[in-house]
């Protein structure tokens, strides 16, 4: 029954897209903030593809290590887990046509980004502004505010800071992972939907379909991917030829 109501409430959502959006169009550069090694794919990995081939330059910022997702599973040390994940970043991103070189691994702690109210955010927020700075994207892609996800809602609140105190010139837009699982109805209402926007991604679709493979393909000595089993209905919400975006500023 769960399951079912999970399933319509995506048919629902997607139902109030399609009475809402416009194409999204991007020549400039692209960065795409990653809580955990993989939200960039279920999220942006479309997007990833395409901008890779028309040459537009992409910059993935992966900011945990992912290395807490078998902590309730078997217990395997974090070490092996971050050193997994970052291999298969590394594979789904080629999959996707990125150079390992645009990938950045902050290797902050999995399951404790500071939100606003945390000592740690301001230093956060530093490192984070340091490489915007450096690195100068037009397009920034965090994930959206509603995600439900504690780390999701800190690097949501992390990136708007760090762009404000980098003061570097960008769109910048939400993507959405958990979004599609997590929030809460009532808030759909609430979302910005006259910014959202749909990329159609069905001529780089299979390409996306294979770099979530090759995340949630490879499996721990215990039997579940590195990534941890994420719910089915999650999954499902991902088979679709297009991707959401709501541009914020
Ligand atoms: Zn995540
Ligand atoms: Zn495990």
């Amino acid at each position: 029954m769960k399951q079912l109501f999970r399933l319509a409430r995506q048919f629902f959502l997607r139902r109030l897209i399609q009475q809402t959006t416009v194409d999204l169009h991007f020549d400039d550069d692209v960065m795409i903030i990653a809580p955990h090694p993989d939200d960039e794919v279920l999220g942006c990995g479309g997007l990833i593809a395409q901008a890779s081939r028309k040459g537009v330059n992409v910059e993935v910022i992966i900011l945990t290590g992912g290395g807490a997702s078998h902590d309730n599973c078997c217990g395997i040390s974090q070490e092996e887990v971050k050193r997994e994940r970052r291999n298969l970043t590394k594979e789904a991103l080629k999959t996707l046509g990125l150079n390992s070189n645009k990938i950045t691994f902050l290797d902050w702690e999995d399951g404790k980004l500071p939100l606003s109210d945390h000592p740690d955010f301001d230093t956060r927020v530093d490192e984070l502004a340091a490489l915007l700075a450096r690195l100068k994207p037009a397009n920034i892609f965090c994930p959206h505010p509603f995600e439900g996800w504690s780390d999701h809602v800190a690097a949501q609140e992390i990136t708007r800071e760090a762009i404000k105190r980098s003061n570097v010139k960008t769109t910048f837009y939400y993507y959405c992972v958990w979004f599609w699982l997590s929030m809460p109805l009532r808030k759909s209402l609430m979302c910005d939907w006259k910014n959202a926007v749909a990329l159609d991604i069905s001529d780089v679709y299979v390409q996306k379909q294979k770099a979530i493979k090759e995340y949630m393909g490879p499996c721990a000595p215990c039997g579940n991917p590195w990534s941890g089993v994420l719910p089915e209905e999650l999954m499902k919400a991902f088979e679709w030829e297009k991707e959401l975006f709501f541009r914020v500023i």
